[in-house]
């Protein structure tokens, strides 16, 4: 139905008036029918970086080309791309059909051509009952759907969406981030999708493009940016709740910790022999790594094992998540600092460790439980650059 379009950012820089560089050498091929998702924390240049591909930024360095031409000069209008915003704005006093058939009309489509794509948009979204109706008169995931209708319509070269799920509450939330990605399959259109939210990330995205402070951390698939963080940024965002951290000094074969003494797998060693890892450095340990000892039999082999009291327990249903404080477990990061700041996660890099456990677990809060872990699962960070060394 729709044309498909590979939009190519080559070394894109935005440099505003006052100096401030929001976007620094931004290169990224989106391929054909690729959903590609920016994510970051607040001020990190998502924003900025779509606006360019749109036509609403100037570009101030670098190359943006949309199926092979060079569009940086382009006026919006003529890039054939639909945006989709966080604030959706529609028009209060026009149905649902005007509104979904208003770009159509700003084009001159004639108004049978018309019609019949604004009844094969509203079918796509399931807003066929709905056509006559005042927005007034809608929910707020069909009024989300009749924004998503005005950008299908026409059937541009791609989407840009910023942040359009922001506006609903967490259950609707979940619900239209199904039906995008069911409507970005079934058009095939390229879609560039902005969000701070890491599981709308992982959701929606075929790759991930992880920024900060106007700068690619890492691209990569969810699976990828999940078992392969490049540092220690992408694998504090990357996962929820997030991976603890704790100061490790490599000795004898092995990482001392708070959580004892990690012997290094042959994996590991060879890997951190290869970056010639320093004797300081910090252990990632992700939440889904634990399990509550008792229930972990010996065909799992050798494990690693801590005992402590459980300071808080959650339970999940499926999982519980059992949150420990440990001292002398604080991990002193720029790295993690930013990430506290902006993702609300203030437990990142401080002297807490969750650990998600079978929904079997026995344990109550407050008494003491032996955690198992395997010393095969730990990522080693350099402290001060943060890259992963495994
Ligand atoms: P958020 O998630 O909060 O929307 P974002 O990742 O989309 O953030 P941008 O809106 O792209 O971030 O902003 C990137 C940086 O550029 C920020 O530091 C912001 O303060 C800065 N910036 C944005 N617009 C301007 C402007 N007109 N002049 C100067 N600086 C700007």
């Amino acid at each position: 139905m729709a044309t498909v379009a590979e939009i190519v950012l080559d070394e894109i820089t935005k440099r505003f008036p006052d100096g401030t560089v929001a976007v620094d050498k931004f290169s990224l091929d989106v391929a054909d029918h690729e959903f590609i998702i920016l994510v970051g924390p607040s001020g990190c240049g998502k924003t900025t970086t779509l606006n360019m591909i749109a036509g609403l930024e100037d570009i101030s360095d670098g190359e943006l080309r949309i199926d092979g031409k060079r569009v940086n000069e382009v006026a919006p209008r003529d890039r054939d791309i639909a945006m989709v915003f966080q604030s959706y704005a529609l028009y209060p006093h026009m149905t649902v059909r005007e509104n979904i058939g208003f770009p159509l009309k700003l084009a001159k489509v004639d108004k049978a051509q018309a019609n019949q794509q604004i009844e094969e948009a509203a079918a796509i979204l399931d807003l066929t009952p709905y056509l006559d109706r005042k927005p007034g008169a809608l929910s707020g995931g069909q009024r989300q759907r009749v924004a998503m209708g005005r950008a299908i319509v026409r059937s541009p070269k791609a989407f840009l969406m910023d942040e359009p799920l922001s506006n609903l509450d967490a259950k609707l939330r979940v619900q239209m981030r199904t039906s995008i990605s069911r409507i970005q399959k079934r058009l095939g259109t390229t879609t560039v999708y902005v969000t701070h939210d890491q599981t709308e990330a992982m959701t929606l995205g075929d790759r991930i493009v992880i920024m900060r402070a106007g700068l690619i951390q890492q691209v990569g698939s969810p699976q990828e940016l999940y078992e392969d963080p490049v540092n220690l940024f992408v694998a504090g965002f990357i996962g929820s709740p997030s991976m603890n951290f704790v100061p490790g000094t490599i000795a004898d074969n092995a990482i001392d910790t708070v959580l004892g003494r990690i012997p290094l797998t042959d994996r590991i060693r060879t890997t951190l022999d290869a970056h010639e890892a320093p004797r300081e450095v910090i252990v990632g340990i992700r939440p889904e790594a634990f399990e509550d000892a008792a229930l972990v039999d010996g065909s799992r082999g050798a494990g690693v094992t801590f005992t402590a009291p459980v300071d808080i327990l959650e339970s999940m249903g499926s999982v519980k998540y059992a949150y420990f404080s440990l001292e002398n477990a604080h991990v002193d990061s720029e790295h993690l600092a930013e990430l506290e700041r902006d993702s609300g996660t203030e437990e990142i890099g401080q002297a807490q460790i969750v650990t998600e456990l079978d929904a079997r677990s026995q344990v109550r809060e407050g008494q003491n439980l032996e955690v198992w872990f395997d010393p095969d699962s730990i990522d080693v960070f350099e402290p001060s650059s943060g890259a992963n060394l495994t």
